[in-house]
């Protein structure tokens, strides 16, 4: 590996001992890029891997709420701005106990490189808070969400840094935190949040796109291994918005996704969530119990296991792991070399520990996808919502999924001959952090030091 590289990964660790997901998403990144550092000396003199490894500015707030019953709660609330380079900070809002620094950094730098390869001019950001908002009634939720935006409104703006959802926050957060802003501001600059319900400017498409781009990028891949889509079983972890969009993207196309899994343990539905009504029904059982995902197994007579990930089943095509990070891990990854499955395509933010992917993109023959290029389509169709809301002008839903699959389809496209002009054949993951990395790297040099 490159001295430089080396040595920036060493002092990332050095100075972010307590940061493990931030580590992990730097060593990923890092090590991938590093025969292009071998012929960017400059980069070395310009400091850019130090640069690129430290958030522009984070911080951290109180966030003060009251229940229904009258008890005061104070959470943490948390906003990076990693990477302002090719245009304002961009990322969603994560509501979950687990967040922290690591996790919020971690992110935060993931999305500077997905928001760059969508083409579109959105810098990195990322934020979100350790509320749990499980079994918190809607006025709770709306009183946790006033107050978080009423400590972050000042720092964020429609060309300063747009947040958007993520875990624990949906079209309905959105429309609180917008609200609060709308309130505070005294003014309707709706372009400064994104997944808004489309009747006060959201956009068409927006809930699905992260799902359909995954599915988009998934054709791509198979074109390029000269297969399709059609009559593939696919494995899907989560039962989100992001594994919904993907099962419905799945079955417009005759695919189908026959593993699902939730916290409680997994799914296996042969005929597929194909139906509308099953479709639906994964809406309502996320609605009303983020946690557990067995009532569709009740529901549709369908097999569950409990406590247990379906990693490993061979009665899959593909794998699409669209939980949550670090889902896959070392013994997950031989699992799934065993189960010979030939695809696995990354949905959720770096659902792979850096030991599983390594070893399933070099040692297994398995075609592995990255997520920071699977699923940029959600913050591409963000973007998109931005550019409508600067016009005043709705786009059609048409409209809007055609850009998102030129988008995919671009990302693939310039993954792969990043990859190619390294002389790295078909490599999607080191294809998406170069092409990434090289747009960042270029934007940084051209501003000057700082
Ligand atoms: N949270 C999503 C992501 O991980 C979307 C962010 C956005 O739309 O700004 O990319």
């Amino acid at each position: 590996m490159n001295s430089y590289v080396q040595k920036v990964i060493n002092d990332v660790k050095e100075r972010n001992p307590n940061e493990p997901e931030f580590i992990q998403a730097v060593e990923e990144l890092l090590t991938s890029i590093s025969p292009v550092i071998d012929q960017h000396p400059e980069y070395e003199k310009a400091d850019l891997l130090h640069r690129m490894t430290e958030p522009e500015r984070m911080f951290t707030f109180r966030v003060t709420w009251t229940d229904d019953n009258g008890q005061v709660h104070t959470n943490r609330g948390w906003r990076c701005q990693f990477n302002g380079a090719v245009g304002p900070y961009k990322g969603g809002l994560r509501f979950q106990k687990n967040v922290n620094d690591s996790v919020i950094k971690f992110l935060g730098f993931e999305q500077t490189f997905k928001n760059a390869l969508t083409g579109l001019p959105i810098g990195g950001g990322k934020g979100g808070s350790d509320f749990d908002p499980s079994g918190r009634s809607d006025a709770e939720i709306m009183r946790f969400c006033q107050s978080y935006m009423t400590a972050l409104y000042r720092y964020i703006g429609p060309d300063t840094d747009v947040p958007a959802g993520d875990m624990g926050v949906g079209e309905r957060e959105v429309g609180y935190l917008f609200g609060q802003y709308r309130r505070l501001k005294a003014n309707f600059e709706n372009g400064v949040i994104t997944g808004k319900n489309p009747v006060y400017g959201g956009s068409l498409i927006r809930p699905e796109a992260t799902g359909y781009g995954a599915v988009y990028y998934l054709c791509e891949v198979l074109k390029h291994e000269k297969d399709t889509i059609k009559g593939k079983r696919i494995g899907v972890s989560g039962y989100g918005n992001v594994a919904w969009g993907i099962m419905k993207k799945a079955a417009q196309l005759g695919a189908r996704v026959t593993y699902i899994s939730g916290p409680d343990g997994y799914i296996h539905d042969e005929e597929g969530v194909v139906t509308e009504e099953k479709l639906d029904y994964i809406l309502e059982m996320r609605r009303t119990d983020p946690m557990h995902c067995r009532s569709y197994a009740e529901k549709f007579n369908c097999e569950f296991v409990e406590g247990e990930k379906f990693w490993g089943v061979k009665d899959v095509d593909i794998y699409m792991p669209a939980a949550t990070q670090n889902d896959v891990d070392i013994n997950s990854a031989r699992k799934i070399a065993q189960s010979g499955v030939k695809y696995y395509i990354e949905v959720a933010n770096m659902p792979t520990t850096n030991e599983a992917l390594n070893y399933l993109a070099s040692q297994t023959g398995i075609i592995v996808a990255p997520s920071k290029a699977v699923n940029a389509g959600g913050v591409g169709v963000s973007a998109l919502e931005m550019s409508q809301n600067s016009e005043r002008l709705p786009w059609t839903a048409q409209d809007v999924d055609d850009q998102l699959k030129r988008m995919m389809v671009n990302i693939h496209e310039v993954s792969v001959t990043a990859a190619k002009g390294y002389g790295l054949g078909y490599n999607l993951i080191a294809g998406a952090n170069i092409a990434g990395f090289m747009k960042i790297a270029e934007a940084m040099m051209a501003q000057g030091i700082f």
